[in-house]
């Protein structure tokens, strides 16, 4: 145990004893063959508790992203997604890479409502415009602060898309913080869109793995697409048990990052220098902006490094923390208390 406070994602949590345990434990086969038993175990729960007919295990949530780009659209296609979206930013070109479609961004903070879909959406069969064939949206939002998409909003634009004949895609690297923060299952979050992923290696501190869960013939075409990108490994039921070790044990405990969170973003706020308003700050992510007349990113990321408190920047002058199950709320409030002295004002 180092005294570093390693703020820069829920991604950094190193699997816990019990966790390792059950992964020791775990039964596997060859998953190609179809005989991982602990991974089919797996994607039958999370198909269930998820409300889809199937699902199938990714070793990443780019991978989902990108399943689900390979198997809802065609090449030239435009996918609607929310602004900063994680398909944007942070998957390297992939979208563009392999599923060779375009994006167009909809909406204000994290996600976009129908009306904001309806505007974005260009009609197939048209001389000029690209085919809109998917709605992606991203929930909790990552660069919009692990922002909750409304609800209602979600349905508005699943309903619009549904009626259009566009499908709908949910990147739910984080949904089960979504779920917890709104009080709805993760089935409920999930029931507007056809296809769905979900991260076991983000909040729930699974060392690796997603899922992406849908009607079958969509996970049963995802099957091929995973192995054309590579994907497709062997004995990784040792994977699996550790996500449904995380299912079982470090689900309901999400509430306390999202405290944690709350915390912090309440510490921060006291200084004149942080942009950020408490209120907005919903799950395990704060992203603040900083004030012109104080240092900038790399300056108060440098300084706070030096001082044991580690964390992300997300712009020249926006920074982003997270909590997670291995950090304290002890530790999330000095790591606040730390950062907002070295923003000073
Ligand atoms: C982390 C994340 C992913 C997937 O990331 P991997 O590192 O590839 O597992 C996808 N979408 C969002 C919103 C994320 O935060």
């Amino acid at each position: 145990m180092t005294s570093v406070i390693d703020l820069r994602s829920d991604t950094v949590t190193r699997p816990t004893p019990a966790m390792r345990a059950a992964m020791a434990a775990a039964e596997v086969g060859d998953d190609q063959f179809g005989e991982d038993p602990t991974i089919n175990a797996l994607q039958e729960q999370v198909a269930e508790l998820l409300g889809k007919e199937a699902a199938l295990w990714l070793p990443t949530g780019t991978m989902a992203n990108q399943l689900a780009l390979l198997t809802l659209t065609h090449p030239g296609d435009d996918v609607i997604v929310s602004r900063e979206s994680h398909a944007v930013w942070h998957e390297a070109g992939a979208s563009g890479a392999n599923a060779h479609v375009q994006f167009t961004e909809a909406g204000g903070r994290g996600g976009y409502t129908r009306a904001e879909f309806l505007a974005a959406v260009k009609p197939a069969g048209h001389m000029l415009y690209p085919a809109t064939t998917l709605a992606e949206i991203e929930n909790t939002h990552n660069r919009a602060g692990g922002l909750v998409v409304p609800h209602e909003d979600v349905e508005a634009v699943c309903a619009a898309a549904r009626s259009a004949g566009i499908a709908t895609y949910m990147d739910g690297a984080r949904l089960w913080n979504a779920a917890i923060a709104s009080g709805r299952t993760p089935r409920e979050v999930a029931g507007p869109v056809d296809v769905v992923s979900g991260c076991f290696s983000k909040g729930l501190g699974s060392p690796a793995g997603s899922i992406l869960a849908g009607p079958r013939d969509v996970i049963h075409r995802a099957l091929r697409c995973r192995r054309r990108l590579g994907g497709a490994m062997r004995q990784v039921g040792i994977l699996a048990a550790a996500a449904q070790h995380a299912l079982a044990h470090h689900y309901e405990r999400l509430a306390e990052d999202h405290a944690n969170a709350r915390r912090m973003a309440a510490i921060l706020a006291q200084s004149p220098r942080v942009q950020l308003d408490p209120a907005s700050v919903q799950t395990n992510i704060i992203v603040f902006g900083l004030a012109p007349e104080g240092p900038d990113a790399a300056a108060v990321l440098e300084a706070a490094k030096a001082r044991g408190v580690l964390a992300v920047a997300f712009g020249p002058r926006i920074l982003r923390v997270v909590t997670h199950l291995d950090v304290t709320t002890a530790q999330c409030e000095r790591a606040a208390e730390v950062i907002a002295e070295i923003i000073g004002g």
